[in-house]
């Protein structure tokens, strides 16, 4: 099936008289009728639900249907992006162990890697994307168990070349892990450039209504745990938590999403209510048509703006000037990556804010990436916690203005922009 099919019908085939719908299973728990079958469940020895903490059916569809989307062989729905990012690492990492980075990463990432991973002893290495293999390489450690990036960067919109990092990676033994919110895999698949792992907000396109918080990390099945078993002894050595069962022996490709599961979902418990993925699946169902129509208007705004005098900068790979347009062309499907576009205003950070709070149509949210349009200042809200040495390595100018444009009409938006310049 091609990806629009796949967005309806992927991960849910009703029989027949059953729902068309993915059902709500708003149930903590499943019933049996023997000790031995929830025994065996226990032990993971037979599939099937005990706990919705574990696995629920609403939410094992929805994984479903996104890791057909991105091409993976398993997934996992998580409570929040952030969540997802977190199981994304801590599947694989623990105490003692590293991570290289790319600086150019959602602030709450960067704040849920700086500071508290690190309390919990996982060390990070962060790296401008843009440096050369050699520099990048220079940041490997023999402890280090994974690479992270953004897809598209939240909010500097720096697009990271993922075959570059793959490479990488992968040379040094390692997995690369990329969080492709922002592109979403109707428009850039990154296993398809050799990223091994994926996450997401679903918080954003995904849902695309703004009407809940979640997660998702995918796996692409196509990372050898085993062949760098001295490093990843916690997915191939039996786990003594798991009465001894070794995860890439019992379950082969499913291997690090069943460790995500039965490890980290069963003792952090950041698990979505099944009402949310329900939402979710809601949201994906039109997926394919909403992010197109997001940045084909991104585009038109963009180039509006470019060519307005008070405007500073416009930063938006789709505009063919962008130094990620090559980028954009290699690695994404269509003219533009999202809807998430960043500008200044001539006049620096006081005239950013004047022209934001001067704004009608588009409203100051501190969200992206859904049907209504909106602004944000990053220096002023998200990244409030960094200092100006970490937002200037994070890319984020103080006049950055981060503009998400839903699906209103773009000529409405435009005109909204345009009286709002006008009182700068
Ligand atoms: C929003 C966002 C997150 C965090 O997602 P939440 O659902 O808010 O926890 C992570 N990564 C990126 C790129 C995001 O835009």
């Amino acid at each position: 099936m091609k990806i629009d099919t796949l967005c309806v019908q992927g991960g849910f085939q009703p029989k027949c008289g059953e729902p068309r719908q993915v059902p709500i299973y708003q149930t903590t728990t499943f019933k049996y009728d023997t000790t031995q079958h929830m025994a065996d469940l226990f032990d993971l020895k037979a599939p099937g639900y005990f706990y919705t903490r574990l696995a629920n059916p609403t939410n094992d569809a929805v994984a479903k249907k996104i890791a057909a989307l991105e091409g993976g062989v398993a997934a996992i729905l998580t409570s929040s992006g952030q969540a997802a990012n977190f199981f994304a690492i801590a599947n694989i990492c623990s105490a003692g162990d590293h991570v290289v980075c790319s600086a150019q990463i959602y602030g709450g990432t960067f704040n849920l890697f700086n500071v508290s991973l690190r309390k919990m002893g996982i060390d990070y290495t962060f790296v401008d994307p843009e440096a050369t293999p050699a520099q990048i390489q220079k940041a490997f450690k023999p402890n280090t168990k994974c690479v992270f990036g953004e897809t598209v960067a939240n909010p500097s919109g720096v697009i990271l070349d993922i075959e570059k990092f793959a490479k990488l990676a992968h040379k040094n033994g390692v997995p690369l892990i990329m969080d492709n919110t922002f592109p979403t895999p109707i428009l850039c698949r990154p296993f398809e450039f050799g990223c091994d792992i994926v996450t997401h907000a679903t918080t954003k396109y995904m849902d695309g209504h703004s009407a809940q918080v979640g997660g998702c990390v995918v796996d692409s099945g196509n990372f050898d745990w085993e062949k760098h078993a001295d490093k990843f002894g916690c997915l191939v050595d039996p786990d003594p938590s798991y009465h001894g069962l070794s995860y890439t022996k019992t379950f082969g490709k499913q291997a690090y999403i069943v460790k995500a599961t039965a490890h980290l979902m069963r003792d952090y418990g950041s698990i979505p209510s099944p009402f949310n993925a329900f939402l979710v699946n809601i949201g994906l169902e039109s997926l394919h048509l909403r992010i197109r129509r997001h940045a084909e208007s991104a585009l038109k705004i963009a180039k509006w703006l470019k060519a307005q005098k008070k405007v500073a900068w416009v930063n938006f790979a789709g505009l063919p000037d962008s130094p990620y347009h090559k980028l954009l062309k290699k690695q994404f499907d269509g003219p533009a990556p999202c809807g998430v576009m960043t500008f200044g205003i001539k006049g620096g950070r006081e005239a950013s804010i004047k022209f934001m709070d001067s704004l009608k149509v588009i409203g100051i949210v501190t969200h992206v990436a859904d049907a209504w349009s909106c602004v944000l200042h990053p220096a002023s809200h998200t990244h409030r916690q960094l200092t100006d040495e970490q937002l200037k390595a994070a890319g984020i100018p103080p006049d950055l203005i981060r503009l998400s444009v839903g699906l209103e009409d773009p000529a409405d938006l435009i005109a909204d922009l345009k009286q709002a310049l006008k009182k700068v």
